[in-house]
């Protein structure tokens, strides 16, 4: 069965061929975050179905070549850098690193790259395609001195986001970047400097200045990808204009085809509602940990919905994503149990369903449906004593490679510092035979929320529901 996605460009499903004439390798360009705040639980939604993405690729034998870019550099940057007083790059630095550790807690796996717009190798490739598409005529430097992309040198333009450039032609020159915004009209590709800029200016042979947001990722792509792109991807958001503008820029300078598929994830919503600040419902990762959620909770009711569909993030939502959790876990702990023997060569129809609904177009409620079929099929076998050592062993084999998409068993950095303190000093007293001890330990333990089993591998913890 070959893999299909969605692709923006076309809106069908098509059967995914990667460029590389041996068909191993995938490039993947990811439009990361622009480094003014804390990532809030969309943008955490994009980068969980980026991560689904590799992660599945690679569960099927490609190599993923992956860049994550981060924005630190654009209207908002430096508007919130200044209003702090903080020179930009020490800004920036503070949500960089809550960056990093969001990914972490939310155990996305790193990219190949995490390229910094204001990396002087990637200033120096944007000037690079500004100057050649300056050269070609393409763009043209205005009175303001910001140097412009020529919207009417670019036929296609439009051909992502399903636009018609002749409605778009009569706008004028719209020099905010920022996203949120309707760009229509040709759209700045150098930004020359002004006071409200500060300190923040390159040199360029048109004068000081930025570059504008759009041009940073074209550059940053083709500087680690090559001019030629598997797949793109980001929120819906991202498709217009930034993603048709990385296009224009691209496709002007480089004359390939900039990216072969493009991939959208559709944006959350808070309770039924856009997310934001007013309304109340806006979070942060760091709010839902803040409440009591964990990192993995977050990942999973963000991950088990489609990538096309509406996410409607609610706190029944994650109350349900504990409950899936708890029974994975307790499925887990069970098999682990009985896994005393080498494998056997059992194979369970549900495993080979899983990565086959994920290969269409990254089903991942379908594929959680066949593992949860598998945990019911053999909880009941193991009720009736009919799941011998070897066949528990092959089923972990199994569980091993779903998990390799999922991500979802506990790590122990998920645990609590204290509650590792208790297990060891229980492992201890085990070790000396002092049962009264180590029942005092397993209570204790209970009290912060997890209990403790003890395998051939050691103490399994896990969580107690609803704590
Ligand atoms: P930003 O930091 O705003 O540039 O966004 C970083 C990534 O998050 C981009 O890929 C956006 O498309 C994506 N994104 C922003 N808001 C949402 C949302 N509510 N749901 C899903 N993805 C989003
Ligand atoms: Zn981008």
């Amino acid at each position: 069965m070959p893999i299909q996605f969605t692709n923006t460009l076309s809106r069908s499903l098509e059967t995914f061929i990667p460029r590389d004439p041996e068909g191993k390798l995938v490039r993947i360009y990811t439009c990361g975050p622009t480094v003014y705040s804390y990532a809030h639980i969309g943008n955490c939604r994009a980068y969980v179905f980026e991560d689904l993405l590799q992660r599945h690729l690679e569960n099927r034998g490609y190599k993923v070549l992956r860049v994550l870019n981060l924005t630190d550099v654009d209207d908002k940057t430096i508007r919130n850098s200044r209003a702090a007083g903080v020179p930009l790059a020490d800004f920036t630095a503070v949500y960089k690193q809550a960056f990093h550790d969001d990914l972490a807690t939310l155990k996305i796996k790193s990219a190949t790259y995490n390229p910094s717009a204001t990396e002087p190798q990637y200033i120096a490739k944007m000037i690079e395609m500004i100057g050649d598409l300056l050269a070609k005529g393409i763009a043209y430097q205005a009175d303001d001195r910001s140097v412009y992309f020529r919207l009417s040198k670019f036929p296609n333009y439009g051909k992502l986001a399903h636009l018609n450039l002749d409605e778009l032609r009569p706008s004028g020159r719209i020099q905010n970047d920022e996203y949120e915004k309707e760009n229509i009209g040709d759209f700045a590709l150098w930004k020359a400097w002004d006071a409200e800029d500060g300190d923040v200016k390159w040199d360029s042979p048109w004068g000081p200045g930025r570059p504008g947001w759009h041009i940073e990722c074209s550059a940053m792509a083709i500087a680690l990808l090559g001019p030629e792109l598997d797949i793109h991807c980001g929120g819906v958001d991202n498709i217009f204009p930034h993603h048709e503008a990385e296009i224009a820029q691209s496709e002007s300078c480089t004359g390939k085809i900039f990216s072969k598929y493009w991939m959208h994830c559709t944006h959350l919503m808070v309770e039924g509602q856009k997310m934001s600040k007013s309304a109340g419902n806006f979070y942060t990762l760091r709010d839902l940990l803040e409440k009591g959620w964990t990192g993995r909770e977050v990942r999973y009711a963000l991950l088990s919905v489609n990538y096309l569909l509406p996410l409607n993030f609610t706190f029944e939502g994650l109350e349900a994503a504990r409950k899936s959790l708890q029974r994975i876990d307790n499925w887990v702990s069970r098999v682990e149990e009985l896994a005393t023997q080498p494998a056997d060569t059992t194979e369970w129809p549900s495993i080979v369903l899983f990565h086959q609904s994920l290969d269409h177009d990254l089903n991942i409620s379908g594929a959680l449906g066949h593992l949860f079929t598998l945990i019911s099929e053999t909880n009941v076998q193991m009720d009736s004593g009919l799941l011998t050592p070897a066949a528990a062993s092959s089923l972990l084999k199994n569980w091993d490679s779903m998990n390799r998409v999922l991500a979802l068993t506990k790590s122990v950095s998920e645990v609590p510092a204290e509650v590792l303190a208790l297990v060891e000093e229980r492992a201890t007293a085990r070790a000396a035979k002092n049962w009264p001890e180590c029942d005092r330990l397993r209570d204790l333990i209970l009290s912060n929320g997890w209990t403790v089993k003890d395998t051939k591998q050691g103490a399994a913890l896990s969580q107690v529901p609803g704590s």
